[in-house]
């Protein structure tokens, strides 16, 4: 499932193409928004965001609302170019004098009056985004410390949306690792330390993977790893899908969970 890296980044395509330029033409396959073709055609995008996992098109009174749960994807082409064929369904697509971009296969779309964004649930009860440049270490920290989150234990908060909102698989692995914390820790039994350790790690491998995709390791690391002949795969990540290999820092074999079902991967002497 795509995080907030790829999210943010599937983002800046679609801003690229669609950012204050007219709809010359729109595909709408869904059949309870068809009607809602003739409200967007000939309307300018004034702005595009990503918001935790959702992507956010904002027209003057309509917002397109559409998170791309496991299978969703944006593709962004020149106007000309033939839609790809693969094995995804057309959800919309949006074209502009130039460029063409079409929604794949997601399942959560929604076309709102701007009034009804603030009350949608899952906008709502976000927490901060980690990408988000404007994101900061003090904001972080205030929300880490409320009250609801002291007894969660970090390997299923880190996954809850509401908490540090863009963190899904891969991240939470890296993060639990890069601040050296066990995943079966609660918030309220962290130190100081641990706290600012978990918070800053989370906004630094949140941006190096938005800036250099799918890598959350040392980068000296990683180039020396691919310089040894590694493969991209093994040398991309300090934990995440490294089970039964030797971890980078002190050569014990990397374990493998699946907490709520989904994989979750540590090194048992690097994480207290
Ligand atoms: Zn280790």
């Amino acid at each position: 499932m795509p995080e907030g890296p790829e999210i943010h980044r599937a983002a800046d395509k679609v801003r690229k193409a669609l950012q204050h330029k007219e709809i010359e033409d729109i595909e709408i396959t869904l059949p309870q928004y068809t009607s809602w073709k003739k409200k967007l055609l000939g309307k300018k995008v004034n702005k595009v965001e990503a918001q935790g996992k959702a992507l956010l098109i904002y027209f003057d009174d309509i917002v397109v609302y559409s998170h791309n749960q496991l299978y969703g994807r944006w593709t962004v082409n020149l106007k000309k170019t033939a839609p790809r064929k693969w094995n995804r369904s057309l959800r919309i697509s949006y074209s502009t004098d130039k460029h063409t971009c079409r929604l794949w296969s997601a399942t959560d779309i929604l076309f709102l009056e701007k009034w009804e964004l603030s009350g949608h649930p899952y906008l709502a009860k976000l927490g901060p985004d980690i990408v988000n440049p404007e994101t900061t270490i003090g904001e972080m920290m205030n929300h880490l410390n409320k009250d609801k989150f002291k007894r969660r234990r970090l390997k299923t908060l880190l996954l809850d949306q509401g908490f540090f909102s863009g963190v899904g698989n891969y991240l939470r692995s890296e993060i639990l690792f890069t601040a050296s914390l066990h995943p079966d820790r609660t918030v309220g039994s962290l130190t100081e330390e641990e706290k600012n350790a978990l918070v800053e790690q989370t906004l630094f491998l949140a941006r190096q993977s938005y800036e250099i995709p799918g890598i959350t390791v040392d980068l000296e690391l990683y180039q020396k790893l691919r310089d040894k002949g590694e493969s991209r795969s093994w040398s991309r990540h300090w934990v995440f899908t490294r089970n039964e290999r030797p971890c980078h820092q002190c050569g014990d074999l990397i374990l493998h969970t699946r907490p709520g079902g989904r994989r979750l991967d540590y090194c048992p002497s690097c994480q207290h």
